[in-house]
Order: C-alpha cells, then structure tokens, then sequence
C-alpha cells in the first residue's frame, strides 16, 4: 500500500511559535500554565500535559495570583492583561502576529471611527481570537457567523468588516457581497468597507489541500473536532474526493477498510502535528 503524508500539512508558523514557548518554560520549569488548550488537537495537548503544561480556564485565570501564564497563539482581550497586572500574573505571550496585527488594526479602526461606524467581525461566536477581537472594541463589535447574519446589520450606520483569520475565504467573499449589495441597494455604498485578514497560511492550504486529495485512492484527514480550519479544509478535500475520512484520534482508523492496492493521502489542518500523522501512516502500513 502506498501511504503519503502531505508535506505542506502540519502546524502553522503561529502554534509552531506557541508550542515552542511552551516548551521552552516547560522544560526550565516542569510547569506552565497555559490559558485554554494552546492547540485544538487532543493528542498534542496530551503530550504537552506530561511535560507539565496546565491548561487553565478564564474562571481559574481570575483567581490565580503571583503566577506564570502562557497566551496561546489565538491571542486575549484586554480584559486578560488587565486582571493579570492586577494579580501579579506573569505573562507569556505567544499571541501569533497575524493575529497580533489584526488585533491592532481593529482596535485603531474603533477609536478613529468611534462608536457611530459598526465594527463587523466574520467568525465563529465564542471562538478564542474572535473573544480578542472583539475585545479590541470594548465589546461593541458584531459578530456575524455566516453569511445569513448580514440580516442583522444596521445598514443607516456605516460598517468595516473584518475576518477571523481562520475563516472560510469564500464565505467571507460571500458575506462580502451581500453586505456590499444591501448597502447599494439602498444608495448608500460609500458606508460599507472591509479589509482582507484571513491568514494566507490557510489560504495557501486550502489551495494546496484540494489538489493533493485528487492524487489517492482514500485520504485520511487528521483534526481535532474544535479546529475552525480543520472543518473548512476537511470540506475541500472531500469536495475533491469523496473517500475522505476524517479522524480525531487513531482508534477511528479501525473503522476504515484499507486495500493492499490502495493509495492513501494523510493530511491535517494547522493544528495537527505532524509526529501524529506519522504515527497515523505507521497504523495504516501495520494495523
Ligand atoms: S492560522 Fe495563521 S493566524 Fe492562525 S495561528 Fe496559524 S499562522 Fe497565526
């Protein structure tokens, strides 16, 4: 059986960094807390907990004092560094730069424009870095996670759209143009702006990823169940080819039928390591 990893999977430059910070501290200290899982992968958060990683929720991070906390690649509101001055917290942080940047860019978009002009957010309600950007608006940004929440846009107000990085492209497109349409429709086109932040680490994938699915016989895609990028890049592969399974962890590849003559291509989104894809070739060639 000819079983081939895609080379352009793997994480992200953004939790390459995280994950490496973490490692760093963990292997000074042996212990590091972590708020919320650094990566949504499973597996990889096991390996990380053995070295002594902590992962931490808000509610646990608002009683913690005179600690150490890593900010994983998702970034945090301001909130965050305000209740970690105050408790004497130590901050990590591994915030990635994309996102670091669209952080930034949306913050000084709220104060120019001030509360009059509506601050659109396309992503995934509740989502970690959607969390941190909307904070960038002291909470007044709208959140819209599909196309159909156009509807509830205040078209008399003027709007700027922004993307959470992970998002689908073509349904940011398409939420692009509806908003655009509603705005012309009622005569009022020059209210409606919006700028291009989807990571192009997931861009480029989402490419990629489609062209080496049409290559196999069956492709396996490795990817925890709460990776936004995961289920978008999952969906192109199968779109390329229907024998896509998708798996969270090893023990469902007992459910797939494998033949001798088979071709299998092994895949992931940013947040699967690697060493797991191998591990996942290593069953396949011996069940
Ligand atoms: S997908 Fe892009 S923005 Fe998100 S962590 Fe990775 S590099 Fe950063």
């Amino acid at each position: 059986m000819q079983v081939e990893i895609d080379g352009n999977s793997g994480f992200c430059a953004g939790v390459i960094n995280a994950i490496r910070t973490a490692e760093e501290w963990l292997g000074q200290d042996g212990h590091l807390y972590c708020l919320g899982d650094i990566v949504h992968n499973s597996e990889e958060m096991q390996r990380l907990s053995r070295m002594g990683l902590e992962v931490i929720s808000h509610d646990q991070f608002r009683q913690l004092r005179n600690a150490r906390v890593l900010i994983r690649a998702h970034g945090e509101p301001p909130e965050t560094y305000r209740i970690a001055k105050e408790n004497n917290i130590e901050i990590i942080d591994a915030t990635c730069k994309v996102v670091l940047h669209l952080q930034q860019t949306i913050k000084e978009q709220y104060e120019q424009c001030g509360k009059e002009t509506q601050i659109l957010i396309f992503g995934k309600r509740g989502h970690a870095e959607v969390v941190g950007l909307v904070g960038q608006t002291a909470g007044h940004g709208l959140v819209l996670s599909s196309p159909a929440d156009a509807a509830n846009i205040d078209y008399s107000r003027p709007s700027h759209l922004f993307s959470q990085t992970t998002q689908n492209p073509e349904e940011y497109q398409q939420l692009i143009d509806i908003i655009r349409e509603e705005y012309a429709r009622r005569g009022t086109p020059g209210l409606f702006s919006y700028s291009d932040t989807i990571c192009h680490s997931v861009v480029n994938r989402a490419r990629q990823i489609g062209e080496f699915a049409r290559h196999f016989d069956k492709i396996i895609f490795v990817s925890g169940e709460k990776s936004s990028n995961g289920l978008y890049l999952y969906n192109i592969c199968k779109d390329n080819n229907p024998h896509t399974h998708l798996i969270t962890d090893m023990a469902q590849l007992s459910q797939i039928h494998f033949d001798a003559a088979d071709t299998v291509g092994i895949c992931g989104a940013t947040s699967t390591p690697m060493w797991l894809m191998q591990s996942v070739k290593q069953q396949i060639l011996n069940p």
